[in-house]
Protein backbone atom coordinates (compact mmCIF):
# COMPACT_ATOMS: atom_id res chain seq x y z
CA UNK A 1 0.00 0.00 0.00
CA UNK A 2 1.18 3.54 -0.82
CA UNK A 3 1.09 6.23 1.89
CA UNK A 4 1.41 9.84 0.32
CA UNK A 5 3.26 12.04 3.93
CA UNK A 6 3.53 15.78 3.63
CA UNK A 7 5.16 17.21 5.80
CA UNK A 8 8.19 20.21 5.47
CA UNK A 9 9.75 19.72 9.08
CA UNK A 10 12.49 17.03 7.97
CA UNK A 11 13.12 14.98 10.39
CA UNK A 12 9.66 14.32 11.38
CA UNK A 13 9.52 13.69 7.24
CA UNK A 14 11.86 11.00 7.80
CA UNK A 15 11.17 9.35 11.37
CA UNK A 16 7.08 8.96 9.69
CA UNK A 17 8.63 7.48 6.42
CA UNK A 18 10.83 4.76 8.39
CA UNK A 19 7.97 4.05 10.43
CA UNK A 20 5.83 3.20 7.96
CA UNK A 21 8.39 1.58 5.79
CA UNK A 22 9.29 -0.46 8.64
CA UNK A 23 5.26 -1.47 8.41
CA UNK A 24 5.55 -2.50 5.26
CA UNK A 25 4.10 0.38 3.29
CA UNK A 26 5.64 2.42 0.43
CA UNK A 27 6.01 5.62 1.17
CA UNK A 28 6.38 9.45 -0.60
CA UNK A 29 7.07 12.22 0.75
CA UNK A 30 6.39 15.86 -0.34
CA UNK A 31 7.48 19.00 1.66
CA UNK A 32 4.87 21.54 0.56
CA UNK A 33 1.11 21.63 0.22
CA UNK A 34 1.32 22.20 -3.38
CA UNK A 35 3.00 19.67 -4.28
CA UNK A 36 1.21 17.72 -1.73
CA UNK A 37 -1.76 18.46 -3.70
CA UNK A 38 -0.83 17.78 -6.86
CA UNK A 39 1.13 13.95 -5.82
CA UNK A 40 -2.43 13.26 -3.11
CA UNK A 41 -5.23 13.75 -6.77
CA UNK A 42 -3.10 11.31 -8.70
CA UNK A 43 -5.31 8.88 -7.23
CA UNK A 44 -2.38 6.65 -6.54
CA UNK A 45 -2.14 6.93 -3.14
CA UNK A 46 -4.19 4.64 -0.33
CA UNK A 47 -3.88 7.03 2.81
CA UNK A 48 -2.22 10.65 3.01
CA UNK A 49 -0.75 12.27 6.23
CA UNK A 50 -1.48 15.99 6.12
CA UNK A 51 0.62 18.46 7.98
CA UNK A 52 -1.40 21.53 8.75
CA UNK A 53 1.14 24.18 8.62
CA UNK A 54 2.96 23.69 4.88
CA UNK A 55 4.99 26.31 2.79
CA UNK A 56 3.14 27.07 -0.36
CA UNK A 57 -0.45 26.01 0.58
CA UNK A 58 -1.66 25.00 4.39
CA UNK A 59 -3.12 21.72 5.16
CA UNK A 60 -6.56 22.70 5.72
CA UNK A 61 -6.51 24.35 2.27
CA UNK A 62 -5.06 21.18 -0.01
CA UNK A 63 -6.99 19.10 1.74
CA UNK A 64 -10.39 21.53 0.67
CA UNK A 65 -9.24 21.31 -2.68
CA UNK A 66 -8.57 17.48 -2.95
CA UNK A 67 -12.06 16.92 -1.82
CA UNK A 68 -13.01 19.51 -3.77
CA UNK A 69 -11.55 17.74 -7.03
CA UNK A 70 -13.82 14.60 -5.99
CA UNK A 71 -10.57 12.84 -4.73
CA UNK A 72 -11.99 10.52 -1.73
CA UNK A 73 -8.62 9.52 -0.77
CA UNK A 74 -8.24 9.17 3.01
CA UNK A 75 -6.53 11.33 5.11
CA UNK A 76 -4.53 12.07 8.37
CA UNK A 77 -4.00 15.47 9.70
CA UNK A 78 -0.91 15.76 11.43
CA UNK A 79 -0.56 19.09 13.61
CA UNK A 80 1.06 20.77 16.73
CA UNK A 81 -1.83 22.75 17.13
CA UNK A 82 -4.77 20.88 19.48
CA UNK A 83 -7.26 23.86 19.74
CA UNK A 84 -10.45 22.56 18.91
CA UNK A 85 -11.34 25.02 16.55
CA UNK A 86 -8.08 23.58 14.28
CA UNK A 87 -9.33 19.72 15.09
CA UNK A 88 -12.87 21.20 14.31
CA UNK A 89 -12.02 23.13 11.08
CA UNK A 90 -9.70 19.97 9.65
CA UNK A 91 -12.42 18.14 9.49
CA UNK A 92 -14.61 20.48 7.92
CA UNK A 93 -12.08 20.35 5.47
CA UNK A 94 -12.87 16.45 4.64
CA UNK A 95 -9.75 15.44 6.52
CA UNK A 96 -11.27 12.08 8.14
CA UNK A 97 -8.64 11.81 11.66
CA UNK A 98 -6.67 14.10 13.16
CA UNK A 99 -3.88 13.70 15.23
CA UNK A 100 -1.53 15.98 17.45
CA UNK A 101 2.02 16.04 17.49
CA UNK A 102 3.98 15.06 18.92
CA UNK A 103 2.30 11.23 19.01
CA UNK A 104 3.61 7.79 19.67
CA UNK A 105 4.35 5.86 16.62
CA UNK A 106 1.80 3.10 17.90
CA UNK A 107 -0.59 5.23 17.87
CA UNK A 108 0.62 6.74 14.04
CA UNK A 109 0.25 3.13 12.84
CA UNK A 110 -3.03 2.50 14.08
CA UNK A 111 -4.61 5.60 12.70
CA UNK A 112 -3.35 4.43 9.29
CA UNK A 113 -4.75 1.13 9.66
CA UNK A 114 -7.91 2.37 10.61
CA UNK A 115 -7.96 4.75 7.73
CA UNK A 116 -7.10 1.87 5.62
CA UNK A 117 -9.88 -0.64 6.93
CA UNK A 118 -12.22 2.09 5.84
CA UNK A 119 -12.18 1.38 2.23
CA UNK A 120 -14.05 -1.86 1.67
CA UNK A 121 -12.02 -3.28 -0.72
CA UNK A 122 -8.46 -3.00 1.20
CA UNK A 123 -8.25 -4.82 4.64
CA UNK A 124 -5.00 -4.36 5.95
CA UNK A 125 -4.74 -7.49 8.48
CA UNK A 126 -1.58 -7.79 7.23
CA UNK A 127 -2.57 -11.51 4.95
CA UNK A 128 -3.87 -11.65 1.53
CA UNK A 129 -5.20 -15.00 0.50
CA UNK A 130 -5.87 -15.57 -3.42
CA UNK A 131 -6.75 -19.14 -5.02
CA UNK A 132 -3.94 -21.53 -3.36
CA UNK A 133 -1.68 -18.31 -2.21
CA UNK A 134 -0.83 -16.57 0.97
CA UNK A 135 0.74 -13.18 0.90
CA UNK A 136 1.89 -12.36 4.61
CA UNK A 137 2.95 -8.77 4.76
CA UNK A 138 5.22 -9.81 8.05
CA UNK A 139 8.50 -10.74 6.62
CA UNK A 140 6.70 -10.44 2.85
CA UNK A 141 6.44 -14.17 2.90
CA UNK A 142 4.46 -15.52 0.13
CA UNK A 143 3.23 -19.27 0.31
CA UNK A 144 1.53 -22.13 -1.47
CA UNK A 145 0.48 -24.96 0.13
CA UNK A 146 3.66 -26.20 2.56
CA UNK A 147 6.14 -23.99 -0.28
CA UNK A 148 6.76 -20.38 0.79
CA UNK A 149 9.20 -18.09 -0.22
CA UNK A 150 10.12 -14.40 0.32
CA UNK A 151 9.67 -11.41 -1.68
CA UNK A 152 12.14 -8.34 -2.11
CA UNK A 153 10.09 -5.36 -0.54
CA UNK A 154 9.16 -4.25 -5.03
CA UNK A 155 7.75 -7.66 -5.41
CA UNK A 156 5.98 -8.14 -2.37
CA UNK A 157 3.96 -4.67 -3.21
CA UNK A 158 3.55 -5.46 -7.07
CA UNK A 159 2.13 -8.84 -5.57
CA UNK A 160 -0.12 -6.94 -2.90
CA UNK A 161 -1.53 -4.40 -5.90
CA UNK A 162 -2.54 -7.48 -8.20
CA UNK A 163 -4.17 -9.55 -5.41
CA UNK A 164 -6.05 -6.82 -4.49
CA UNK A 165 -7.24 -6.17 -8.09
CA UNK A 166 -7.75 -9.55 -8.80
CA UNK A 167 -9.01 -10.78 -11.64
CA UNK A 168 -9.03 -7.22 -13.24
CA UNK A 169 -6.85 -6.07 -15.79
CA UNK A 170 -4.17 -3.53 -14.55
CA UNK A 171 -2.82 -1.07 -16.85
CA UNK A 172 1.06 -0.90 -17.15
CA UNK A 173 1.12 2.68 -16.26
CA UNK A 174 -0.66 2.41 -13.13
CA UNK A 175 0.91 -0.91 -11.86
CA UNK A 176 4.15 1.61 -12.58
CA UNK A 177 2.70 5.15 -10.66
CA UNK A 178 1.14 2.56 -7.99
CA UNK A 179 4.86 1.15 -7.28
CA UNK A 180 6.98 3.38 -8.40
CA UNK A 181 5.59 6.81 -8.39
CA UNK A 182 6.16 9.97 -9.67
CA UNK A 183 10.00 10.84 -8.47
CA UNK A 184 11.13 7.87 -9.19
CA UNK A 185 14.36 7.45 -11.36
CA UNK A 186 13.01 3.64 -12.47
CA UNK A 187 11.79 2.73 -15.82
CA UNK A 188 8.69 1.43 -17.23
CA UNK A 189 10.25 -1.60 -18.15
CA UNK A 190 11.13 -2.11 -14.48
CA UNK A 191 7.29 -3.31 -14.16
CA UNK A 192 7.60 -6.61 -16.85
CA UNK A 193 10.87 -7.32 -15.12
CA UNK A 194 9.37 -7.37 -11.69
CA UNK A 195 6.58 -9.00 -13.28
CA UNK A 196 8.63 -11.71 -14.18
CA UNK A 197 10.17 -12.30 -10.83
CA UNK A 198 6.98 -12.68 -9.84
CA UNK A 199 6.21 -15.26 -12.30
CA UNK A 200 9.19 -17.37 -11.51
CA UNK A 201 8.51 -17.58 -7.89
CA UNK A 202 5.05 -18.63 -8.68
CA UNK A 203 6.13 -21.42 -10.87
CA UNK A 204 8.56 -22.40 -8.11
CA UNK A 205 5.84 -22.72 -5.54
CA UNK A 206 3.57 -24.83 -8.21
CA UNK A 207 1.30 -22.28 -7.63
CA UNK A 208 -2.47 -22.38 -9.93
CA UNK A 209 -2.48 -18.53 -10.00
CA UNK A 210 -0.42 -16.89 -12.44
CA UNK A 211 -0.34 -13.13 -13.80
CA UNK A 212 -1.47 -12.98 -17.17
CA UNK A 213 -0.50 -10.30 -20.19
CA UNK A 214 -3.50 -8.56 -21.87
CA UNK A 215 -2.33 -7.60 -24.82
CA UNK A 216 -1.95 -3.52 -25.45
CA UNK A 217 -3.30 -3.43 -22.03
CA UNK A 218 -1.37 -4.58 -18.90
CA UNK A 219 -1.71 -7.81 -16.71
CA UNK A 220 -4.38 -9.55 -14.46
CA UNK A 221 -3.89 -11.89 -11.84
CA UNK A 222 -5.99 -15.25 -12.20
CA UNK A 223 -6.48 -18.71 -11.20
CA UNK A 224 -5.47 -21.32 -13.89
CA UNK A 225 -8.82 -23.05 -15.34
CA UNK A 226 -9.42 -26.42 -13.09
CA UNK A 227 -8.04 -29.48 -14.96
CA UNK A 228 -9.09 -32.76 -14.81
CA UNK A 229 -7.30 -34.92 -12.27
CA1 LIG B 1 4.77 22.09 9.30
Amino acid sequence: MRVLVVEDEARLAATVRDLLELDGYTVDVCRDGESGLDNALSGIYDVCLMDVMLPKLDGFEAVRRLRNEGCGVPVLMLTARSDLSDRVRGLDCGADYYLTKPFEPKELLACVRALVRRQPELRDTGILEYGDLRLDKNGFQLSCGERSIHLSRKEYSLLELLMLNRERVLEKETIFLKIWGYDSEAEGNNVEAYISFLRRKLAHLHSHVHIRTVRMAGYCLEKAPETAG
